[in-house]
C-alpha cells in the first residue's frame, strides 16, 4: 500500500483563493483585514518568518504594518506598543512573533493582545472559548491539520484519534479539536508507557513530538491518516540513513546539501499509511495560512458583526 499524499501546498493553495474572495468582499464593504506583526530582536529565523507572514498578507489583499522595537525594549515598552494596536481599529490581527527578547514578559505580553486580535489563538480567552467549544480563534497549526483533514475526506467523527505531544500550542488544542469534531481522542507524551500499543489502535495519528522519525512505520495501523506536525532538520548522516534509505533520490539530496528536514514519524510509514502528510509540504504550509484566516475571521467577527456577507467562501464561514 502507498499512502495518498495530504498535500499542504495544494490545500493553502484553495484556502487561499478563498480568502482572496472573502477579502474582496469585506474590502468592498469598508472592511479591509489588517494584520500587524510585532517583531522584536535580531533573530534570523524570527525575521524570516514575518517576511512570509507579510508576504502572504500582499498576495491576499490584507493590509499589513510591522512594528520593530530595538532588542533592548523593555516589557513596558512592548505593552506599550500591543495596547496601540488593540487601540487601532484598522487592526485586525496582532502577531508578537516569538521568541521576545529575555528581559520581555513573554506572557505579560501575549495576555495583553485583545483576545479580539489574537489571530495566534495564544490568549487564555481563545483557549477558554476552544475548551467550551465556542466559536474563536484557534492555533493556527492545530487549525491547519484540522483543515488537512477535513479538506482531505478523513473521516473524524467516531475514529481513534492519537495524539503525540501536549503542548499548549499543537498537542493540546489538537486533541480539543478533534474531541470537539467527535473523535474519540487519546493524548500521549513524554511519559506514556508501550507508545506503539496506543499509536497502532489509531485511525489518526497526529505526531508532534519534535523527534526525527520517532514513531516507526510497523506502529502505524494499516490504512491510518497520519498528520506529521514534526519539522527536524537532521545534519547527521547515519540518521539520515536510516530515515532515507528508501528514499534514495532524498538521501542524494542531503549528501549534496549536508541536511534534510524530515517528520516525527518515519518516512517508510508511506508504505503502511492510508494517507499521510509528507515533510515537507504537508502541516508546514498550513500555519501561515491559517494565520491569514484567522485575520480574516477577526475582521469578520470584530467588524461585520460576525455574519456571512454575500458570495461569502466556505473559508471564510468557518
Ligand atoms: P514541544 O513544546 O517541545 O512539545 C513536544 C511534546 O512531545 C511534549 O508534550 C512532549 O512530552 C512530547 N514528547 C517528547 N518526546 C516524546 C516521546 N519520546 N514520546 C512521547 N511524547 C514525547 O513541541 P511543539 O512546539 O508542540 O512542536 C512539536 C513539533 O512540531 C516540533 O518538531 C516543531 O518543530 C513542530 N511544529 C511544526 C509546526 C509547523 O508549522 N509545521 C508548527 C509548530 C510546531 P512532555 O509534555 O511529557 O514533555
Amino acid at each position: 500500500m502507498t499512502a495518498r499524499i495530504l498535500d499542504g501546498n495544494k490545500i493553502r493553495d484553495q484556502i487561499f483563493e478563498e480568502l482572496k474572495d472573502e477579502v474582496r468582499v469585506l474590502t468592498s464593504a469598508g472592511i479591509r483585514p489588517g494584520l500587524a506583526a510585532v517583531l522584536a530582536g535580531d533573530n534570523p529565523a524570527s525575521h524570516l518568518y514575518v517576511k512570509s507572514k507579510i508576504a502572504a498578507c500582499q498576495q491576499l489583499g490584507l493590509s499589513s504594518g510591522l512594528i520593530t522595537p530595538s532588542t533592548d525594549t523593555s516589557t513596558l515598552d512592548m505593552l506599550r506598543v500591543v495596547d496601540d494596536l488593540n487601540r487601532d481599529n484598522d487592526v485586525d490581527g496582532i502577531l508578537v512573533q516569538l521568541p521576545l527578547p529575555p528581559q520581555v514578559d513573554t506572557k505579560r505580553i501575549l495576555e495583553a493582545v485583545d483576545p479580539a486580535k489574537d489571530v495566534d489563538g495564544f490568549h487564555p480567552v481563545s483557549l477558554g472559548r476552544l475548551v467550551s467549544g465556542r466559536p474563536g480563534l484557534v492555533a493556527c497549526t492545530p487549525a491547519g491539520c484540522m483543515e488537512i483533514l477535513r479538506r482531505g475526506g478523513i473521516t473524524v467523527e467516531g475514529a481513534n484519534a492519537v495524539v503525540l505531544g501536549r503542548s499548549d500550542i499543537v498537542g493540546k488544542p489538537m486533541a480539543l479539536l478533534l474531541m470537539h469534531s467527535n473523535a474519540t481522542v487519546t493524548i500521549c507524551h513524554s511519559k506514556t508507557r508501550d507508545l506503539p500499543a496506543f499509536v497502532r489502535r489509531a485511525d489518526i495519528v497526529v505526531a508532534a513530538m519534535g523527534k526525527a522519525g520517532f514513531v516507526e512505520a510497523d506502529w502505524i495501523r494499516p490504512g491510518a491518516a497520519v498528520i506529521d506536525v514534526g519539522t527536524n532538520k537532521i545534519s547527521d548522516p547515519p540518521e539520515a540513513e536510516r530515515l532515507l534509505r528508501n528514499f534514495p533520490e532524498r538521501l542524494e539530496k542531503f549528501r549534496a546539501k549536508g541536511s534534510v528536514l524530515v517528520g516525527d514519524v518515519h518516512p517508510d510509514a508511506l508504505n503502511t499509511a492510508g494517507a499521510l502528510t509528507p515533510v515537507p509540504g504537508g502541516v508546514g504550509p498550513m500555519t501561515i495560512t491559517m494565520l491569514m484566516s484567522n485575520t480574516v475571521k477577526a475582521a469578520r467577527l470584530r467588524r461585520a458583526g460576525g455574519r456571512p456577507l454575500a458570495n461569502q467562501s466556505p473559508a471564510g464561514v468557518r
